[in-house]
């Protein structure tokens, strides 16, 4: 009668958003200053002001059909030619605008990717913890999911990965600054990661790409965030302006495939097919434009770099274990007992909302989003000193 699959998609419970809905209600009973909801990774610093005056600006000067009506498939010529005139100057890499698609934001960019990549049989790589939705897009083109650990500080694990890779690998999926752990792949890191896929695409007789999943890159407390592209050629990178410019309701972001790739120009028309057949059609006109003209502009990190000082600083001084993020807005704190659900639910009681790790593909950690107000996690931390005493 219908497609089951997509039943089930759409019934199974996401805990990010059941532990969000929880919060919702649980605030309209108590009090909203009552309740530390630490789930969702929605950014709280707003767009900078940049972004409201180009959005007056192009409302007052561009005819209403050109602002509002469909652009090419792939994105206006015009925004497409300032990214890639962005990417040749902030990374050094001469990527021309056809190798660009303006996408709804990095989810869409990852869904188009991995269906323009995938064959039959193929097998694309997730380094655990890892964003759950990656799971869904893998599998919902058709391939399967392979998800190999990181290391003790949430880093690449090299021997784990090359134990991974095998015939059918297509692709690696890369989150850096990462969510849930917010550690960045140093250059270093990268260097040897594109060896060892130089050497493993040798070996297959066929690339394995680099899909670099980039919504934080701009989201870092002094770490530097390598351009993938730079290092390995056959890269593909997925942004979004859903971070960075703290627009993430508005579905905005890129694919840019590299331009060293070796049939970039192929790939990019596969790109284009996949949006077509996954019913993208365009990305957001008006927002194709403010983000054009936004490019390299950033929202108030210092207010997440200040809200990470505080909880981490915080937190450890209680005896909590959490190795201290490099990006993004999230802190991956071990949970005090083995059973991260467990552990989840015993700070609810304390009106602590924090996301069990198991949906990120492994146990015994939390997520907490610290993308909240500053007076959140001032009066959440007696919360957090009650939670850990109640096991020490
Ligand atoms: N990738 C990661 C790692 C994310 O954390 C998110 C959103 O939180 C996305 C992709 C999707 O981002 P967007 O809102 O741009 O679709």
């Amino acid at each position: 009668m219908f497609n089951k699959t997509m039943q089930h998609l759409g019934e199974e419970r996401s805990v990010i958003r059941e532990l969000f809905e929880y919060g919702t209600a649980r605030k309209a009973e108590i009090g909203e200053e009552n309740v530390f909801d630490f789930s969702i990774g929605n950014p709280s610093v707003p767009a900078p002001a940049f972004v409201q005056d180009e959005i007056k600006r192009l409302i007052d000067t561009t005819p209403p059909e050109v602002l509002h009506g469909y652009t090419s498939a792939a994105g206006a010529p015009a925004v497409r030619e300032a990214v890639a005139a962005y990417i040749q100057r902030q990374f050094g890499v001469p990527v021309s605008e056809n190798l660009i698609y303006m996408t709804c934001g990095a989810a869409a960019s990852l869904a188009i990717t991995v269906t323009a990549l995938c064959e039959e049989g193929d097998e694309f790589i997730v380094i655990a913890p890892f964003f759950p939705e990656y799971r869904i897009f893998v599998e919902g083109a058709g391939a399967k999911l392979v998800v190999v650990p990181s290391d003790g500080r949430f880093h690449l694990d090299f021997e784990a990965l090359e134990r991974a890779i095998g015939p059918h690998t297509k692709g690696i999926l890369l989150n850096s600054p990462n969510n849930p752990t917010g550690a960045v792949i140093s250059e270093e890191e990268l260097r040897t990661l594109a060896a060892l896929l130089e050497q493993k695409s040798l070996e297959k007789g066929e690339p394995i790409f680099l899909i670099a999943d980039e919504p934080y890159r701009e989201l870092t407390y002094g770490a530097e965030v390598p351009y993938p592209m730079r290092f390995y050629h056959e890269t593909i990178v997925c942004y979004s302006f859903s971070k960075s410019l703290s627009l993430a309701g508005e579905r905005i972001g890129y694919i840019a495939v590299s331009p060293f790739a070796c049939r970039a120009g192929e790939i990019a028309a596969a790109v284009a097919g996949a949006g077509r057949k996954l019913g993208y059609v365009c990305a957001p006109s008006l927002f194709q434009r403010v983000c054009a003209a936004s490019l390299g502009k950033v929202s108030d990190v210092g207010a997440y770099r200040k809200n990470r000082d505080l909880l981490y600083d915080a937190l450890t001084s209680y005896g909590y274990e959490c190795v201290p993020p490099e990006g993004a807005f999230y802190l991956f704190v071990k949970a005090l007992e083995e059973d991260a659900v467990a552990f989840s639910e015993r700070a609810k009681k304390h009106e602590l909302l924090l996301v069990p790790s198991d949906s990120f593909g492994v146990n015994g950690y939390v997520r907490i989003s610290y993308c909240v107000s500053r007076a959140t996690i001032e009066r959440s931390l007696p919360a957090f000193q009650a939670l850990y005493r109640e096991y020490r």
